[in-house]
């Protein structure tokens, strides 16, 4: 069964996407922590990051995150974050990239 994330990538569920190539989707989040909450998803199916492959070229994540932070005039700094299991709280198992900006961040992240 599709998940979540793939159905919203194929418009069965309605989603404010804000940039999209042959890798990846990028939508605000339902339930955003900061002014801006990007979920960066990837169009494979892949349940999480240690499932993605050792091989292929991942570096379309780290371009979608970076060009998706200038379009969104996050200037001032941003944050990436990837949930990996349970201990990392991750909810949706298919592979995504949160991007949070638009407010001055806390570290350790918690
Ligand atoms: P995770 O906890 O797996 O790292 O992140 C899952 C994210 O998906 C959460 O931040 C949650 O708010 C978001 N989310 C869950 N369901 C939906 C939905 O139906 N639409 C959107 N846009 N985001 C969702």
């Amino acid at each position: 069964m599709a998940t979540l994330f793939t159905r919203i990538i194929n418009g069965e569920i309605p989603a404010e996407i804000v940039y999209q190539d042959e890798h990846c989707v990028a939508f605000k989040d339902i339930n955003p922590q900061a002014p801006v909450h990007i979920l960066i998803v990837t169009r494979q199916e892949i349940p999480g990051l240690a499932d993605l492959p050792e091989e292929g070229d991942h570096k379309f994540l780290l371009n979608a995150a970076k060009k998706i932070a200038e379009q969104m005039g996050l200037a001032g700094g941003y944050r990436l974050v990837i949930n990996q299991g349970l201990d990392a709280g991750q909810t949706v198992d298919h592979l995504h990239v949160h991007l949070l900006g638009g407010r001055p961040m806390n570290w350790p992240p918690g």
